[in-house]
């Protein structure tokens, strides 16, 4: 059963006791469970396992959250998460062993290593935008390095939530791997136990509450956070694939994706031309009336589409507009000439508007830039070589994608994470598995190897005859 609190839905049938859950999860990793090699492959191929056994009922509970189109759902859920946990079962005996980092004349007879140790039991905290695969990607390193994790899943997609909740135990051990749902309250309660990691994905505002609860603890964070990320054009990129380049990550979860072109500078010569292939890109993508199309999904929530809608009014639209409060459909909207002053500039969009703001040349544009947080993605569309390393080399951003847009967060040896307001710390592929690592320093040293004389030299007493260099 479900109970509705403005528009946070939370399990109550359940009532979650977090210092008992963590409490628990704390003895298990004391005892060593959560360690062995054998163990940590065995929950990773359940987790595929989880995934693949139950393929149907994860397509229905993303569309029940906001009607997220099937082949979103497989290529940017369940693809991504079966991707990561093979390559992390594949690699684990490799990644976990201590490593031998080369060493200098003076340790030439000694033992000289980095252990990969877990830090113990971490928390795993996930934004509602893609459910599934931004809790269960981080999980996936933090199984891998060996801890216990306290699994939270995002209220705001209370069926995937759920549906997590209820089938994980079935494939992972409950004890170590718990899932914790509820909303801001339940979340405010779990943060005051101590973690030993915490990796939280969603806005920066609440990103900020994180920080500052593991603080307390001293504990280390890595936080995936939003922004307002760039799309630059000039007039030597090929308008017609970067139109539909642009729209595709910009419509893809009707603009709730954390790396979404979110506005785009260029000459006012390339708008002209933006807007006149972006209406046919459109009418390929989802036929005539986008609204009967089974490709693009609804604004998750009323609060969310009423912030969206507001948004609208002293835009100059050039392309769709229209929108529906019944089911929160917001079509696809490209607003042109857009001054920055206006308030869709002023936070990062997180939804189908697209404005175009004009500007004359790249230095305008990086200045742009500069002006701004620090933004999660930025996108140039050129073949300038030279103009590409100018933005590359003279802005800073989480990462960055030529010629293309999202698919820079699909290449596993590339670290994902953001820069200032938009994050610290990464992760993906190797990278989660050192994110949940502690690199721990190790110096073994014989008793017989080196003669007592020479090493003798450092205790008391001192002279200058011991320092001469
Ligand atoms: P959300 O509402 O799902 O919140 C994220 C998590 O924080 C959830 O588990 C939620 O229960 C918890 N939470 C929410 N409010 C809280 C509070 N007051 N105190 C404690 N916990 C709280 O997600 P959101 O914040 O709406 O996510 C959207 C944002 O996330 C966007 O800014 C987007 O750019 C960003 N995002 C970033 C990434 C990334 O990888 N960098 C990925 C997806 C989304």
């Amino acid at each position: 059963m479900y109970s509705r609190t403005g528009e946070t839905v939370v399990d109550i049938t359940t009532p979650p006791d977090p210092a008992k859950i963590v409490h628990i999860a704390r003895d298990r990793f004391e005892e060593g469970k959560t360690k062995p090699i054998k163990f940590r492959k065995k929950q990773l191929n359940n987790l595929v396992k989880f995934v693949q056994d139950n393929e149907d009922a994860i397509l229905e509970a993303l569309y029940q959250d906001f009607r997220k189109p099937k082949q979103e759902v497989v290529c940017y859920e369940i693809v991504p998460v079966v991707k990561e946990a093979k390559h992390a079962i594949n690699h684990l005996e490799e990644w976990a062993k201590p490593e031998k980092p080369k060493k200098s004349l003076v340790n030439l007879l000694d033992g000289v290593m980095v252990y990969n140790d877990p830090f113990g039991v971490v928390l795993v905290m996930g934004a509602w935008n893609y459910p599934l695969a931004l809790v269960l990607m981080p999980v996936i390193g933090a199984i891998a390095a060996g801890n216990c994790v306290v699994i939270k899943p995002s209220d705001l997609s209370p069926a995937t939530s759920q549906l997590m909740y209820k089938l994980l135990p079935n494939y992972l051990d409950p004890e170590c791997y718990p899932v914790y749902q509820g909303g801001v309250k339940e979340t405010t309660e779990l943060l005051k136990e101590k973690f030993d990691y915490i990796f939280y994905t969603g806005s920066t505002s609440v990103g900020q509450i994180v920080h500052k609860a593991a603080n307390r603890h001293l504990t280390p964070v890595t936080l995936e956070l939003g922004g307002k990320s760039p799309a630059y054009i000039d007039n030597s990129a090929d308008i017609t694939k970067t139109v539909k380049r642009i729209l595709w990550g910009k419509c893809i979860n009707s603009g709730q994706t954390c790396i979404a072109p979110d506005y785009i500078l260029c000459t006012k010569e390339v708008q002209d031309k933006f807007v006149k292939y972006a209406e046919k890109a459109l009418l390929e993508f989802y036929g005539s009336d986008i609204k009967d199309s089974n490709d693009y999904s609804r604004i998750i929530t009323d609060r969310h589409f009423e912030r969206l809608v507001n948004l609208l009014p002293g835009l100059k639209i050039a392309v769709g507009g229209r929108y529906e409060q019944k089911d929160r459909f917001i079509e696809p909207t490209i607003a042109i000439d857009v001054n920055p002053n206006h308030a869709i500039m002023q936070e990062e969009i997180f939804g189908p508007i697209l404005p175009i703001i004009p500007i004359n040349n790249i230095d305008e544009a990086i200045t742009f830039i500069n002006r701004r947080n620090k933004p999660l993605a930025l996108y140039i569309f050129s073949t300038r070589k030279q103009d590409r390393e100018k933005l590359l080399s003279k802005t800073s951003s989480g990462g960055v994608c030529v010629n293309d847009t999202i698919l820079h967060a699909s290449v596993d040896v590339l670290p994902f994470g953001g820069v200032g307001t938009s994050g610290m710390g990464s992760y993906h592929g190797k990278k989660t598995f050192d994110t949940f690592t502690h690199k721990k320093s190790v110096l073994v040293r014989d008793f017989q190897a080196i003669p007592e004389k020479i090493m003798a030299s450092r205790y008391p007493p001192y002279s200058n005859s011991k320092i001469s260099l």
